[in-house]
């Protein structure tokens, strides 16, 4: 897939990265995952008396929305590099949920980097 990268200068560099669809298997894995954690913490906290009435409901409900939220994740970045666009060292940006609206920083000059 082409793209931009737009430095918050307004210099920009074109770039190639790639998306992976997840399988509804890979998305119910993560929902699942999502779920246990958020209900492992709520858990863990139950036998703590003052804040276990905030902590047991608290994350019983937030399991269900981080699962929904995680099983609507669809696409994921495959890891790449591209030359920063302000001092056109290598910047990796590592794997990913995919959103039309990622932003990075360079960690060489510290730039803020849009992918358009
Ligand atoms: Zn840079």
């Amino acid at each position: 897939m082409d793209a931009n990268v737009r430095s918050s200068s307004g210099k920009q560099t074109k770039i190639q990265f790639d998306r992976r669809v997840l399988s509804k298997e890979e998305r119910r894995r993560h929902a699942l995952r999502g779920l246990a954690i958020s209900w492992g913490i709520a858990l863990a906290t139950l036998p703590l008396p003052p804040i276990h009435w905030l902590t047991v409901p608290f994350f019983f409900f937030f399991g269900f929305y981080w699962s929904w939220k995680k099983y609507h994740e669809t696409e994921h970045l495959i890891p790449f590099t591209f030359p920063c666009p302000e001092c056109q060292k290598e910047v990796t940006v590592k794997a990913q949920v995919f959103h039309p609206l990622l932003s990075f920083v360079c960690p060489h000059c510290r730039y803020g980097l849009k992918l358009e």
